[in-house]
């Protein structure tokens, strides 16, 4: 009822729940299920937000104000040496994109797999440029994450993303990739009247201001909540430093049924006697670079973690 009286009195009106489309600073672009974007500010001290994160507003005069923010069910980073900065909120699929006229970096392609695992989110990998000499090739070295489980989507960004399509409808997506590889065409195809029209109202966002991050959600449907895919700048690193580093062995997939069987209980899985994971690897069961890498980002965290191990 107490909603319902400040209305009569003509007070602030409680919205609906809204998901956030692009940040800058304190000021929010939010979509309401309805279609509706409202410009809003985060009061007070709070964290500052991410796209996806589900708000709950009301409005003031020009706009709207966050009054709360929803539990998050995860949260996506991108980071590089320098810097680590929010992608998501509330993701459920990390799609990396490659294309064959660009050489694949597999670790940057394996570095995704673990940010997508320690999220709990599927992670789904587009082959891009089909139409291009080189592409069977590209497929060949794609190989290996399909081996650990990976969907590999084979498309020509320029000639028919219906495939993408399907595997992201009703999903919260993040694309991930170098710059070159045809996000940006990806998302022309998949979502062009959302992208014309976000980009339209984000432009109000920044208007005599610095320009946004560049991180931007664009719904699949009117109401956001039936699915979203969010576009972040190319990064040619991904540091992964913010995952925990007992949560690290965890996000390799294939290390999964080793863990827990090691003779420590406390095991690196390095050189220790009678480790079920280094044991597996040597049987041909665990690839030798997964497992250096997965002893590099445990490093990694380690270090940004205590500083005496830099
Ligand atoms: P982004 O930097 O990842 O956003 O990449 P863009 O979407 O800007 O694409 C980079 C270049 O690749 C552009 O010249 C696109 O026209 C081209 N491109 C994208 N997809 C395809 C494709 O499927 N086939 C071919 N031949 N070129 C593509
Ligand atoms: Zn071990």
């Amino acid at each position: 009822m107490r909603s319902a009286g400040r209305a009569a009195r003509g007070l602030k009106r409680t919205l609906p729940t809204g998901t956030v489309l692009a940040a800058h600073r304190r000021h929010f672009l939010v979509a309401l299920p309805d279609g509706e974007r409202v410009e809003c500010v985060l009061k007070g001290r709070r964290a500052t937000l991410a796209c996806g994160d589900l708000v709950e507003i009301q409005r003031v005069a020009g706009g709207g104000a966050i009054e709360r923010v929803l539990p998050r069910t995860n949260l996506v980073y991108r980071s590089d040496a320098f810097k680590e900065k929010l992608i998501a909120a509330n993701v459920t699929l990390v799609i990396g994109v490659v294309a064959s006229d660009i050489p694949v970096d597999l670790e940057l392609v394996d570095r995704w797999t673990i940010a997508a695992e320690a999220e709990r989110c599927a992670f789904l990998l587009v082959a891009n440029k089909a139409d291009l000499p080189g592409f069977e090739r590209l497929l060949d070295q794609l190989q290996r994450f399909v081996v650990l489980g990976y969907r590999v989507l084979p498309l020509s960004a320029k000639r028919d993303v219906a495939p993408l399509l399907a595997a992201v409808t009703g999903e919260r997506s993040v694309l991930v990739g170098q710059s070159g590889m045809g996000k940006s065409t990806l998302l022309n195809a998949l979502v062009p009247a959302a992208r014309a029209r976000t980009a339209e109202v984000s432009s109000a966002l920044t208007t005599g201001r610095h320009t946004t991050t560049g991180t931007t959600l664009y719904p699949l449907h009117d109401d956001p909540s039936r699915g979203w895919i969010v576009d972040s700048p190319g990064m040619t690193a991904f540091a992964l430093a913010h995952i925990d580093p007992h949560a690290i062995p965890e996000a390799f997939v294939e290390l999964r049924p080793f863990l827990g069987h090691c003779r420590f209980r406390d095991c690196r899985h390095d050189l220790e006697p009678g480790c079920a994971v280094r044991e597996a690897m040597e049987r041909g069961e665990i690839a030798p670079h997964r497992l250096e890498l997965m002893r590099s980002l445990v490093a990694e965290s380690e270090s940004v973690r205590d500083p005496s191990r830099r």
